[in-house]
């Protein structure tokens, strides 16, 4: 049985993550310092016997024992406010982190995938993202800490490999959302569903003119499954392309929800423009795209808010 450790496995991408690796038969060790991960979403793994949790953090020196044939990435704060309120364990994981992991795979034999962003292109210039953009990231802002962290994570994993030798994948992750997503993670979809589920104001940053461009989590899992079975070393964008204005995805939610209105609020500093992957590398390299539309996978993930928002009687 092959044996994958996946980091950050109570999030909401790493708990779906050992779903999928479960699913296809391997022995999957979970490992997470639940600093914004929960065990909620992988509690129904527990009781198999190719399922192990560790709890730890990877900022400090990680020991599995034991062979290791996988590793997949995927600890870290992944939201704006979460980042903002915990800036130093952002910068540590992605970069302390990342060097821990990339060591541990060095002395397994193991082939690693590192979970970078879109947010390594900042706010764009180019658009939509190719992944030969080198983004236009503000070290200093209030993202940096989150950009820097995965921009560096790119280059030592690179470093890894050219140096070392290690079989590395690097997947540039765009928004992505689906069940599991926490109600309070401050990102525009858990926002948009908690509020209209409780008939509250939708609170729109700026004008809501800004873009972004959503992926359904299935979707996404199935991108990761196949660059990291791919032999391609190089950055890979994982996204949907379909790019809809914040403004118009809160009207979307108000009428699937049936109840709801729209509130304006000043926009975060250095809050991106516009966002769309390019993915034709995607498709050339992993025959990749994505399956499920914007209209099915918000009736998805709806399904799942109706059952955790909590709505005061
Ligand atoms: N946003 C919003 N209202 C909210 C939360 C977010 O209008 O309650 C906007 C945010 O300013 C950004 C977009 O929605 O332009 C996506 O934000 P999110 O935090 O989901 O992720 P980002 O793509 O910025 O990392």
């Amino acid at each position: 049985m092959k044996r994958v450790l996946i980091t950050g496995a109570a999030g909401f991408l790493g708990s779906h993550l050992c779903d999928r690796f479960i699913k296809e038969g391997y022995h999957v060790i979970g490992m997470d310092n639940l600093l914004t991960g929960s065990l909620d979403n992988i509690e129904h793994l527990f009781p198999l016997e190719n399922f192990e949790f560790y709890y730890h953090d990877v900022s400090k020196f990680v020991h599995v024992p034991g062979e290791l044939d996988y590793i997949l990435h995927f600890a870290s704060p992944a939201s704006p406010i979460d980042y903002l309120k915990m800036p130093i364990q952002t910068l540590k994981v992605g970069s302390l982190g990342t060097h821990n992991l990339l060591g541990l795979a060095k002395a397994k034999g193991a082939r690693i995938l590192v979970a970078s962003t879109s947010e390594v292109y900042g706010d764009p210039l180019v658009h939509p993202q190719t992944e030969d953009y080198w983004g236009n990231v503000n070290p200093i802002g209030p993202r940096g800490v989150y950009d820097e962290a995965k921009r560096f994570q790119e280059a030592i994993t690179m470093a890894y490999h050219n140096f070392h030798g290690l079989e590395t994948r690097i997947i540039r992750i765009f928004n992505t959302y689906g069940p599991r997503m926490r109600t309070d993670d401050g990102r525009v979809l858990p926002a948009f569903f908690s509020q209209a589920i409780r008939g509250e104001g939708l609170t729109i940053f700026g004008d809501g003119s800004q873009t972004r461009s959503f992926c359904y989590v299935d979707d996404l899992v199935e991108g990761i499954y196949r660059l990291l079975m791919s032999d391609h070393h190089l950055p890979v964008n994982i996204g949907n392309p379909d790019e809809i204005t914040i403004g118009d995805f809160a009207e979307e939610i108000i009428k699937l929800v049936g109840k709801g209105e729209v509130t304006y609020r000043p926009l975060p500093e250095d809050d991106p423009k516009r966002r769309r992957p390019d993915i034709t590398k995607a498709k050339a390299v992993l025959g990749w795209e994505p399956q499920v539309d914007r209209s099915e996978g918000i009736k998805r993930t709806f399904e799942y808010f109706k059952k955790v928002v909590k709505v005061d009687a």
